[in-house]
């Protein structure tokens, strides 16, 4: 029997695991507060935006809605970065990406304050992650991490195959599975659109992560049996006229051979919107000095 990995529940207990923390912060006259800024007439980006206040509502993190004209100069989005790093009531900050061309992401990411870096992109951020000693786990990355966890996934002296190396994902993830950690102490093969014979590589892991932005490219062909299959994946495609989300792997031929496996919707997604709240309870605790039991 392959075990379908539920995202959404193992989210849930990490949604209820803060509420310790968000009471502690409270007794100390400390509200959680997350800025999101939006910059994009984007819809899926307003959608992202939306869920993610709303996430924030109900567990009683605050979200402040900060919306700037895409038109407008990239000073109006620098000043308002610089507004939010010295506003001492708001903990975490979040520039939903892709900002407009005009602005490179980059410059936006240096711009946030690492202390309210919530997403863990900051280079001061990434940097203290690779030298095992980070402050805000990227919430995708942390949020697979959590996943095996919950799935009692033993990392340690697995190979495990990491397909994509982006900077959000496939690189942070990649470094904190070989660290010596709780979920780390991996060997870690990262593939990109370079890497020769994927399939070997696939193959050959105990733990396959799918991060790549390519719809079912990895199927059960790719995979040995027995192996843990986690998908980052979530692509839009038109399937007998109707429009549907579909991972990285092909998840039936995947299944077939899996031990374990993650569903798209319902795996990783949720738990990155999980991690970004308790990112943003860690900001607040750090930044009140209350210490909280995460
Ligand atoms: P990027 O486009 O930034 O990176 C994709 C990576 O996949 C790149 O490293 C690229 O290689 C590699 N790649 C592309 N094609 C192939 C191929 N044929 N074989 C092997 N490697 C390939 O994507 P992201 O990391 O931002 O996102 C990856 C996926 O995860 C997307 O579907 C995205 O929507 C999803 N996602 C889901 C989240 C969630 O919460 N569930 C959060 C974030 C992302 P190269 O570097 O050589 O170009």
């Amino acid at each position: 029997m392959t075990d379908i990995i539920d995202g959404n529940a193992v989210a849930a207990e990490v949604r209820d695991g803060l509420s310790g923390a968000i009471d502690t912060l409270d007794d100390a006259g400390v509200t959680p507060t997350l800025a999101t800024v939006l910059m994009s007439d984007d819809p899926a980006s307003q959608t992202y935006v939306s869920m993610k206040q709303q996430d924030c509502e109900e567990v009683g993190i605050e979200a402040l809605d900060v919306e700037i004209d895409p038109d407008a100069p990239a000073e109006e989005l620098f000043d308002t970065v610089a507004d939010l790093n010295a506003d001492p009531d708001v903990n975490g900050i979040l520039v939903q990406m892709p900002v407009p061309d005009h602005i490179e992401d980059r410059d936006v990411i240096r711009a946030i304050d690492p202390a309210k870096d919530v997403d863990g992109f900051h280079p001061e951020n990434v940097g203290r992650l690779v030298a095992g000693d980070p402050v805000y786990k990227p919430c995708t990355p942390h949020g697979v991490l959590k996943l095996l966890d919950a799935a009692d996934v033993e990392t340690e002296g697995a190979d495990v195959t990491v397909v994509g190396r982006s900077n959000i994902v496939g690189k942070p993830l990649a470094n904190l599975l070989i660290q010596k950690a709780d979920y780390g102490n991996a060997t870690v093969t990262v593939c990109h659109s370079r890497t020769d014979d994927l399939a070997e590589k696939t193959r050959r892991a105990d733990v396959v992560i799918a991060a790549v932005g390519v719809p079912e490219l990895v199927d059960g062909s790719m995979i040995a049996d027995g192996t843990v299959v986690i998908d980052v994946g979530v692509n839009r495609v038109e399937r007998d006229g109707e429009s549907t989300l579909v991972g990285d792997v092909d998840f039936e031929s995947a299944k077939a051979k899996a031990s374990a496996i993650t569903p798209v919707p319902g795996g990783v997604g949720p738990m990155t919107r999980a991690m970004l709240l308790y990112n943003t309870v860690k900001a607040a605790s750090r930044q009140a000095d209350v210490p909280v039991d995460l």
